[in-house]
C-alpha cells in the first residue's frame, strides 16, 4: 500500500467492485434463524488449498509503517484499532462517516446470520475489514470507498437498526457480532504485503470459482478450492462463487477450524495478521 493505512484511516468507500460481488447473497437471512444441524464436514474436503505461488506471497512489501509513533509505549492493552479508524460509506445516496468498528459490526450483521459459529463470524469480520482497507486503496465509488448496497459492494446497515428484527434477542445477537469484530480487532488478510480484495458469497456447489473463471481476471489469491460441505446449504448455490463461502465458513467452523484456517482455506496463499495501526 502506498499510504500507511495506519494514518487516521479515513476509509472512503466507493466500490462497484465486482458488481457480482455479493450477488446472490441474502442479507435477509440473518434474522437470527438457527441454521440446520451441522453435517460434519467431509475429511477430504480438508485438502489444503494449494498455494498458487508461494514466492509471490513473500514479495517485497513496501516497508511498513515507519514507526513514527510519538506517544509513549502503552503497556499491556493496546488501543482498539478499529474504533480509532474511520471510514466513509455510501448508503441511501449519502455518505456517512463512522468508525471502522461500527462499519464492520453493521456489515457482518447484514452479511451473515448472527447465529453462525463464532469462528465463522470472525472470518466474516476479518474479510469485511480487509475489504474495507482494500477499498480505501482502490475506491469503488467516487464519493466514498464503498457502499452499503449488497448488490454492489456489500450489505451494511447500522447494528442498532437490527433491534426491530431481533427483538428480545437483540442483546445476545448484537453481542455475538461485536465479539467477532472485537476479538479480531485490526486483523487483516494480506497477499504480497497488501490487503486483499476479500470477496465472499453465500454458498456454492462443492467448489469455489477462481476470479479468472468468473471475471476473466486472474487474481492469485482467488483460486478455485474445494467446498464440498456447501452442497448441504438448504437454498443451493448462491452468489458468484469467488472467495470465501459463508456457508462453507460455517461448516468449517463447526468442524473445529479457526477463523484463520477458514480464511486461508478460501483465500489462497494469504497471510492473516494484525495491521500496523498508528493510532
Ligand atoms: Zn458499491
Amino acid at each position: 500500500m502506498k499510504r500507511t493505512l495506519a494514518v487516521s484511516i479515513a476509509l472512503y468507500i466507493a466500490l462497484f467492485l465486482i458488481p457480482l460481488l455479493t450477488a446472490g447473497q441474502f442479507p435477509l437471512l440473518e434474522g437470527g434463524r438457527e441454521p440446520s444441524p451441522p453435517p460434519q464436514a467431509e475429511p477430504e474436503a480438508g485438502a489444503p488449498p494449494v498455494p498458487a505461488d508461494s514466492s509471490a506471497a513473500e514479495s517485497p512489501s513496501p516497508s511498513p509503517e515507519p514507526s513514527a509513533s510519538p506517544e509513549p509505549p502503552e503497556p499491556a492493552v493496546s488501543p482498539p484499532a478499529d474504533a480509532g479508524a474511520s471510514i466513509s460509506v455510501l448508503t441511501d445516496g449519502s455518505v456517512r462517516e463512522m468508525t471502522l468498528r461500527d462499519f464492520i459490526c453493521g456489515a457482518v450483521a447484514a452479511e451473515m446470520p448472527a447465529l453462525y459459529p463464532e469462528e465463522a463470524l470472525k472470518a466474516q469480520a476479518v474479510a469485511i475489514r480487509t475489504f474495507a482497507l482494500y477499498a480505501l486503496e482502490h475506491p469503488y465509488h467516487r464519493d466514498a470507498p464503498l457502499c452499503g448496497n449488497w448488490e454492489c459492494c456489500l450489505a451494511f446497515s447500522p447494528l442498532e437498526e437490527r433491534a426491530a428484527d431481533w427483538g428480545g434477542q437483540y442483546e445476545e445477537l448484537a453481542g455475538r457480532i461485536r465479539a467477532a469484530a472485537d476479538q479480531t480487532d485490526g486483523v487483516v488478510i494480506y497477499y504480497a504485503g497488501e490487503p486483499i480484495e476479500a470477496v465472499f458469497f453465500a454458498a456454492t456447489d462443492g467448489r469455489t470459482r477462481s476470479a479468472a473463471e468468473v471475471w476473466g481476471t486472474d487474481v492469485p489469491y482467488l483460486q478455485s478450492v474445494g467446498s464440498a460441505f456447501d452442497t448441504d446449504f438448504p437454498d443451493g448455490a448462491r452468489g458468484h462463487g469467488v472467495g470465501m463461502s459463508q456457508y462453507g465458513a460455517r461448516q468449517l467452523a463447526l468442524a473445529g477450524l479457526s477463523y484463520e484456517d477458514i480464511l486461508q482455506w478460501y483465500y489462497t496463499g494469504v497471510e492473516v495478521r494484525q495491521i500496523p495501526y498508528e493510532n
